[in-house]
């Protein structure tokens, strides 16, 4: 079953991407849906600086990948800009890191989803975010 859970503000993001992190291992893909400015990359800074990263979480969208050397180490991916994932590299990446993908729909036929994981961020009132979180089936 679906978690879902209400983040009130960008820190309670941040927090929610720590916990979302200690319960995955190499090899897990994350799929992060949700529109621009939902806080995809909020979450994965969370996740970042809990593993004691503290360089920048580049989150614009011309930088298509950015490894995150911690432990475990990290692979974020933004595919708002390519239509495919298909030929950028990142299935260098599938067994050894931890993908955190935004624009998963760009993954079609590249991953399956029913072994990734899903969240869902969606706009809740003002300023919070209502996130669904689905484990691997
Ligand atoms: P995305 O990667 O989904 O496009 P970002 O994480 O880059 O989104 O941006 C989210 C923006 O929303 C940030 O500017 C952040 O400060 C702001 N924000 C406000 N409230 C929240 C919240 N509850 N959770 C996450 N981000 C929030
Ligand atoms: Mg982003």
């Amino acid at each position: 079953m679906p978690e879902v859970v209400v983040v009130p503000t960008e820190d309670k993001m941040k927090s929610l991407g720590a916990d979302l992190l200690k319960r995955l291992k190499p090899g897990d893909l994350v799929m992060l849906e949700g529109e621009l400015g939902a806080g995809k990359t909020t979450l994965v800074r969370g996740m970042a600086e809990s593993a004691g990263w503290t360089e920048p979480l580049r989150s614009p969208t011309f930088n298509l990948m950015q490894e995150v050397p911690v432990t475990p180490p990290l692979m974020h991916a933004d595919l708002y800009r390519v239509k495919s994932a298909w030929g950028i590299g990142l299935e260098d990446y599938l067994d050894s890191h931890i993908c955190l993908v935004e624009w998963p729909d760009r993954l079609d036929g590249f991953f399956d989803p029913d072994n990734a994981w899903i969240v869902h961020i969606d706009f809740e009132g003002e300023t919070a975010r209502k996130v669904t979180i689905r484990p691997p089936l």
